[in-house]
C-alpha cells in the first residue's frame, strides 16, 4: 500500500478517505442527536459534517488531473462508530447518547490529528508537509470543539449498555 508521505497524490488519496469518512459520520450522529431531542450537540455535529466536506472539496481541487492509488477505506473508517457484529443501524442510533456519540466523534479526531502528524513528519515532500500541517491545525480545533461540547454533557449512568468508558474504582 502506498504511504501518504511518499507523494503529494498518496497523500491526497488518504485525506480524502477521512475527509469524507468524518463527513459522512457527522451527518449520521447529528440525525442521532436529532432523535435525542439534544438541538446543541445536533448542530455541532452538522458544522462538523459542513468543515470536513469542505477539507474533500478542497481536496478534490487540488487532486484534479493527478492519479491518485487505490487505498483500502477499512483502514480509514471510524472507530467504534458500528460493533463489529453489526447491529442494526436504527438500533445503534437510538442508543447512542450526545456522551457517547461526543466520546466517538473525540477518538476519531484525535486519529486524524495523529495521522496528518505522523504525515508531517514522515515526508520528504515540502507541499505534502505543507498540507499535512494544515490539516493537523484544524483537526486539532476540531478536537477542541467536540472537547467544549463534552464537558457540558452529563455522562451516562455507569450500567448503560453502550458506556466506552471502563468502570474506574470509587476514590
Ligand atoms: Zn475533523
Amino acid at each position: 500500500m502506498s504511504d501518504p508521505a511518499d507523494s503529494l497524490a498518496s497523500f491526497y488519496a488518504h485525506a480524502l478517505l477521512i475527509e469524507r469518512e468524518a463527513a459522512e459520520r457527522y451527518e449520521e450522529l447529528a440525525d442521532a442527536m436529532d432523535e435525542h431531542h439534544n438541538a446543541a450537540v445536533a448542530k455541532l455535529f452538522r458544522r462538523l459534517a459542513g468543515l470536513e466536506a469542505e477539507h474533500a472539496r478542497d481536496l478534490e481541487r487540488r487532486s484534479a488531473g493527478l492519479a491518485l492509488p487505490q487505498i483500502a477505506p477499512w483502514d480509514y473508517r471510524w472507530d467504534g462508530f458500528e460493533p463489529p457484529e453489526t447491529s442494526p443501524h436504527e438500533d445503534v442510533h437510538y442508543r447512542m447518547t450526545p456522551h457517547h456519540a461526543l466520546k466517538i466523534a473525540l477518538a476519531n479526531e484525535l486519529r486524524a490529528v495523529a495521522f496528518f502528524q505522523g504525515v508531517a513528519v514522515r515526508t520528504s515532500d515540502p507541499e505534502v508537509r505543507a498540507l499535512a500541517s494544515t490539516f493537523v491545525g484544524e483537526e486539532e480545533e476540531h478536537v477542541g470543539y467536540v472537547n467544549d461540547a463534552l464537558a457540558r454533557e452529563v455522562p451516562p449512568p455507569p450500567d448503560w449498555a453502550l458506556d466506552l468508558d471502563p468502570p474506574r474504582p470509587p476514590d
